[in-house]
């Protein structure tokens, strides 16, 4: 695998983030959300029915119709739920989980400690920087204009899937190569290997949940940092002479 090497010639000139549990909490969203499915479900089915379970075969499934998002995991949720009833949830329990996904559309965006200070500080360093997020194009859009952070960023890329090809694309809209190319997020599957892959930096900056789907497996080896407050040193120390 290749890995960040300090003694390369060139600094880092773009500094990439993804958006969901790197710039603002999202997971926990979802795992409440989860909890209130699991809650509203278990009372049709028999105790040893593994509900959540269910609804993570679902979601797979659908990834690739749906894509990522809070509209494709509230379809998930409501197929799942009658599915794994057989047919018996009631229209209560299904007005409940869409009003569960309403809930979590609606919820004001609420920045990860530190993001806000470190932005500025990496735009008044001269970092170019750039959002890299997956997930549903409407309501990242939203999230990114309601974060307040959108003056920091020079572009906003919303993917449909986070692949060395994307990563190659992105250094490319935004005129670097990909050594010069620095991606910053909280998943090693899909921000930090791809990235190492073509070329570029990459930090993983770990978030307290990670969805079940981004789970990866990987030799430990890649840059870490305990939270985004650590960035701008990092990357300080990987600036080229
Ligand atoms: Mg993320």
């Amino acid at each position: 695998m290749l890995l960040n090497d300090p003694s390369e010639p060139g600094g880092i000139e773009v500094v990439a983030l993804d958006a969901d549990d790197t710039l603002w909490h999202s997971e926990v969203f979802f795992e409440r959300t989860q909890r209130r499915f699991t809650e509203l479900v278990r009372r049709y089915v028999d105790h040893d029915v593994d509900v959540d379970r269910a609804l993570f075969e679902v979601e797979h499934r659908n990834l690739g119709r749906y894509g990522y998002g809070i509209k494709g995991f509230t379809l998930s949720m409501l197929e799942a739920a009658i599915e794994v009833t057989g047919g018996a949830i009631g229209t209560v329990e299904i007005e409940q989980l869409l009003a569960a996904g309403r809930t979590m559309l609606d919820h004001p965006v609420d920045l990860i400690d530190g993001v806000d200070d470190v932005m500025t500080e990496l735009a008044e360093r001269g970092y170019r920087l750039v959002v890299v997020t997956k997930g549903d194009l409407h309501h990242q859009q939203h999230k990114i204009f309601a974060s307040g952070l959108t003056d920091r960023f020079e572009r906003i890329e919303i993917v449909s899937e986070k692949d060395p090809d994307t990563y190659r694309k992105v250094a490319a809209s935004m005129g670097v190569a990909p050594p010069s190319f620095c991606m910053v997020g909280n998943s090693v599957r899909s921000d930090v290997l791809p990235v190492l892959e073509m070329g570029g930096h990459a930090v993983h900056v770990p978030y307290h949940v990670t969805w079940a789907h981004e789970h990866a497996q990987h030799n430990g080896d890649v840059p870490t940092l305990a939270s985004i407050r650590e960035l701008p040193g990092w990357l300080e120390s990987r600036r080229g002479p």
